[in-house]
């Protein structure tokens, strides 16, 4: 960053008011092209915060990179105080083989900050700290669950941090988590960075999710308007208020079988309700799973295959349990995927 608040990415100035798109190269594969972190830059005219978006670091999940495009196609970013450094595709090994990890079988979510004399994996990590995170006052970074499984739109964050809580609060989704930072995770290491930064889970990898792409969307939107980067919407949604839980739980199967599932996303449930049943696979046996506590459910399996074991349906209790049941009705009602407009102005994907 300069006075005149150029940045320089990749080696590439972005002088104010110019929208740039940068190809920054890492590490060399075994194919004879190159990879690279494509990274659209949007620097306003005026000053303000640069907020790093980021997306299918684990390279199966996708509904982020839509959240993206619809983002940078939004006239709402058109004219912008401070810069916006999108970043669709982090994991581009993952992407093109539609896998969660890179051809060195790490998680790249595991392996920040990363370094220049690294693994692939950790060569990708340092240059994502170095090329965006380093130009960044803010960041997001969304993903969904991993294979097979679904999550309701919800926000991971450290919440002791006021900035970040307020953060929290402006994207809109009515479940956050105050969740601990895990070790070699993106969110880790730009917190030790002192930058602000919220993960946003919603959805199922290699799948859209109109909904979560929806409520993505919005509260990226939204997080730029708290940050004064954008005007606030003329018409504002009413804004769905979110509750924290106070803690969650994954409910495992006690025996492998044949799962059909009784409760969707969302639902809120009672301790001792029938979440699913599990039978034997010639229909010898049958058993149910019922809820240890009550809560609603935020992440669950969409395999019915099931072994002794397996994380079936992830539940967050909170202390206002009825509120958090309201808002996230009213939130589904309001991005209603079978409304023909989105707040972005696209149409849903069917
Ligand atoms: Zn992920």
């Amino acid at each position: 960053m300069t006075e005149d608040h150029t940045l320089t990415i990749g080696g590439t100035r972005v002088a104010p008011g110019e929208r740039r798109r940068i190809e920054i190269e890492v590490a060399q594969p075994y194919g004879p092209s190159q990879l690279t972190l494509s990274t659209v830059i949007l620097n306003g005219r005026k000053p303000g915060p640069r907020l790093f978006l980021s997306a299918a670091v684990h390279g199966d999940e996708i509904n982020g990179v839509e959240i993206i495009r619809r983002l940078l196609r939004s006239p709402r970013v058109r004219h912008l105080r401070g810069a916006l450094l999108a970043i669709p595709i982090v994991n581009i090994y993952g992407f093109m083989q539609q896998s969660r990890y890179l051809p060195d079988r790490r998680d790249l979510n595991r392996a920040f900050p990363g370094s220049e004399r690294g693994s692939l994996t950790g060569r990708l990590a340092g240059v994502f700290m170095r090329e965006v995170v380093a130009n960044a006052t803010h960041g997001i970074d969304l993903h969904t669950a991993a294979i097979h499984r679904s999550n309701l739109p919800q926000i991971r964050a450290c919440l002791d941090d006021e900035r970040t809580r307020s953060l929290a609060e402006a994207f809109g989704v009515p479940v956050v988590i105050d969740a601990n930072v895990r070790d070699g995770s993106l969110r880790q290491a730009v917190l030790e960075r002192k930058v602000p930064m919220l993960l946003y889970e919603g959805g199922e990898a290699l799948r859209f999710d109109e909904l979560a792409i929806r409520a993505g969307v919005r509260g990226v939107l939204s997080v730029m308007a708290e940050l004064g980067m954008i005007d606030p919407p003329r018409r504002p949604s009413t804004r769905v208020v979110p509750v924290v839980a106070k803690s969650t739980i994954w409910v495992r199967a006690d025996e492998g079988g044949i799962l059909r599932i009784r409760k969707k996303l969302g639902a809120h449930v009672q301790a001792g309700d029938i979440l699913a049943v599990v039978s034997g696979p010639l229909g010898d046996r049958e058993e149910t799973v019922t809820s240890p506590t009550a809560g609603v459910i935020i992440g669950r399996t969409e395999l019915p295959l099931v072994n002794e074991g397996d994380a079936l349906f992830h539940i967050a209790s909170f202390k206002q349990q009825s509120k958090a049941g309201r808002q996230i009705e009213r939130f589904e009602a309001e991005l209603d995927p079978d409304a023909t407009t989105s707040p972005s102005g696209e149409p849903p994907v069917l």
